[in-house]
């Protein structure tokens, strides 16, 4: 079996991670479970980084003086709490205070100083505390670090140890000529290809006079620079330094996840670094963009940071791992809002693919009592099933993440358009029908499975319930690709449950179509039904709300009306002996198709009114927010058609 090596970034512990610093942990997962999921023999590393002054000077202030690292124990369990709430699946968890880093610390630093690449020097200059980093002066901004405005370099003045860096340029530009896919996506290969066109400096690789650090083998009285220091962790891990078999068994490393910030570090330093000790270079470098908060930097001292634990208990921990990875194009930058986030998961789980599940196991309980038998090789979902694999497998491979999880998506929609177009509630209602609702049901559920295990890293959990929930012969971690292959083999047996994904409902409530005039007769001592009441007497008694008849209604068929942006034109069972056509203004929140099934509220006793040359028998329940498109007010889809709401 092929082995894959990939890691992350480590974190300083100096605060509890953002969703920003999860984003990468998050997507890094989603690229270990792939790898496993197409067979590899994974080795997903994380860890802390724990050398920082930053840290150091935070342990103090937390009153461990004399034992900073008993701080570092206590935010690695924090840590690791975010990581399990997000289902982050790693191997190993490193942390750079451990006896196995200063081995392996001590081990490079001694091979590069015997390689004549490090020597004694003094430095001066621009240091960011926040960045842990010297800052060349063309850098400032106003005179301060341009990634932390609020803070103002400090000028220091030191007795270093300095690597090399230059003797390793023109290997740097051949090393990235010989290997394209060295740093990706492309435009931070470029970043750093224009950075080497310009020169390297040697750097600095050691602090003089402090003791929180792993001290040089070759002068004990300095510590190795934190970045220096951090940068190894990723040899540290699979055994440099202790475990020499182990080593030569897992290094070089396949992948380093990393933000588009640090690419330098790991493109430029560290590839210097190995080579100076006789080391290969990893693989392959990825450089992420930045997750944002509404438009702005995640930071907690800007008060834009969001608490990962928290977006992972609002829906449940896949439902944040989904939007992380397919709301934003992976490689640049992206945007997280609380609104947008709930308008996501309504859209893409709760209407779609958690929609989809119960309704195919639904039919399949109810016309079939849960046993679903193949009938043929498989209609037209085989062949959008196999297009999405290949869409999947091209996009996962390139780390194009989401467009894996649009190509996973792509089967979704059209499931629920296959179902709309077969119609079986149509095909149940004739014994004749009963092999081609067989065919159906078969085929639905099969197209769910296979969206199910393509989906499956991003969404582990949630797949796997859905895996067992249509009676699929293999899940969980003994999945493999070749199972997301269209398979028309043996029986199977579904399982009902609870809605994977309950719709959230927003909490204002208002009807997105000019409501029939209120009538303004004086109201006497009726009770009220709603708990507040406006200051202006716009209230109306008890009599005349209950003059509108809301009523249950199953959409049957739901289909665009042309030449209309708003309206979806709605057959809806109100229980009554011929359904009714609604044309109701919702095309901004819903496809035609994630509609059908629903169990909705409408106004059953409105005037007929004719809209775009058809006439509207009644008016759908919908809720928007200000800019916000319409959400379809929901019943519990155990209420029978033409129950009375009120
Ligand atoms: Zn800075």
């Amino acid at each position: 079996m092929s082995r894959y090596y990939l890691t992350t970034a480590i974190d300083y512990v100096n605060s509890r991670p953002h969703l920003g610093t999860a984003y990468e942990k998050v997507t890094a997962d989603v690229i270990a479970r792939y790898k496993r999921l197409a067979g590899f023999d994974v080795h997903f590393l994380m860890g802390n980084d724990e050398h920082s002054q930053n840290v150091y000077k935070k342990a103090v202030e937390e009153g461990f003086h004399n034992n900073p690292v008993a701080y570092c124990d206590r935010m690695e369990e924090e840590f690791t709490a975010v990581w399990k709430a997000l289902h982050c699946s790693y191997d190993d968890f490193i942390r750079t205070t451990q006896p196995r880093h200063k081995a392996a610390v001590q081990k490079l630093a001694q091979a590069a100083y015997d390689a004549g690449d490090i020597y004694e020097g003094v430095y001066e200059g621009w240091y960011c505390v926040s960045c842990e980093a010297f800052k060349p002066e063309k850098d400032l901004v106003d005179g301060k670090c341009p990634i932390h405005p609020t803070l103002t370099p400090e000028w220091i003045r030191d007795k270093n140890f300095f690597l090399r860096l230059s003797k390793y340029r023109d290997r740097l530009i051949k090393h990235f000529e010989a290997n394209p896919s060295f740093l990706e996506p492309e435009i931070r290969r470029n970043e750093i290809l224009r950075l080497l066109d310009a020169g390297l400096e040697d750097i600095s690789m050691s602090r003089a006079g402090q003791s929180w650090g792993v001290p040089l083998p070759f002068d004990p009285d300095s510590v190795v620079y934190v970045w220096f220091d951090a940068l190894i962790n990723y040899a540290t891990a699979v055994g440099y330094g202790t475990d020499d078999a182990r080593f030569a068994q897992w290094w070089p490393a396949d992948l380093h996840v990393i933000g588009k910030d640090i690419t330098r570090f790991h493109t430029v330093f560290w590839p210097a670094m190995l080579w100076s000790a006789g080391v290969e270079p990893p693989h392959q470098v990825f450089g992420h963009g930045w997750l944002h908060y509404g438009g702005q930097r995640m930071s907690k001292s800007l008060g834009t940071s969001v608490d990962p634990v928290e977006a992972a208990a609002k829906f449940g921990p896949d439902a944040i791992r989904l939007y992380l990875t397919k709301e934003i194009t992976y490689g640049s930058d992206g945007d997280f809002t609380w609104e947008r986030f709930e308008e996501r998961y309504n859209v893409d789980l709760a209407n779609n693919f958690g929609n989809l599940v119960s309704r195919v196991v639904s039919m399949a309980d109810k016309y079939r009592a849960g046993r679903i038998t193949p009938a043929g090789d498989g209609g037209r979902l085989a062949g959008v099933a196999g297009a999405a694999f290949e869409r999947y497998r091209k996009g996962m491979d390139a780390f194009e993440l989401h467009e894996g999880v649009a190509a996973a998506y792509e089967l979704v929609d059209a499931t629920n358009g296959f179902i709309a177009d077969s119609a079986p509630w149509k095909l149940a209602k004739d014994p004749a029908n009963a092999a081609r609702l067989d065919a159906v049901l078969f085929e639905a559920a099969e197209a769910v499975r296979v969206a199910a295990v393509l989906l499956r890293p991003v969404m582990p959990s949630s797949c796997d319930e859905i895996l067992r929930r249509i009676g699929a012969p293999v899940t969980g971690s003994d999945l493999r690709l070749d199972h997301a292959r269209w398979q028309s083999a043996a029986e199977r047996a579904t399982v009902q449950g609870p809605p994977m994904w309950p719709r959230s409902e927003p909490k204002e409530t208002i009807v997105t179509e000019p409501a029939a005039p209120a009538s303004a007769t004086s109201a006497p001592a009726a009770p009220v039904p709603a708990a507040t009441a406006p200051a202006a007497d716009t209230r109306i008694g008890i009599e005349d709300f209950l003059k509108v008849e809301l009523k249950v209604a199953k959409v049957r068929e739901a289909s665009a009306m042309p030449k209309s942006k708003k309206l979806i034109r709605l057959l809806v069972d109100v229980g009554e002996p011929e359904p009714r056509t609604i044309l109701a203004g919702i095309a901004e929140g819903y496809q035609p198709e994630q509609l059908i099934g629903k169990t909705i509220v409408i106004v059953a006793n409105l005037k007929p009114r004719p809209m775009m040359g058809t006439e509207s028998n009644g008016m759908v329940l919908a809720a928007s927010g200000p800019g916000q498109p319409p959400i379809l007010v929901a019943a519990d889809d155990s209420l029978p058609p033409g129950t009375r709401v009120g």
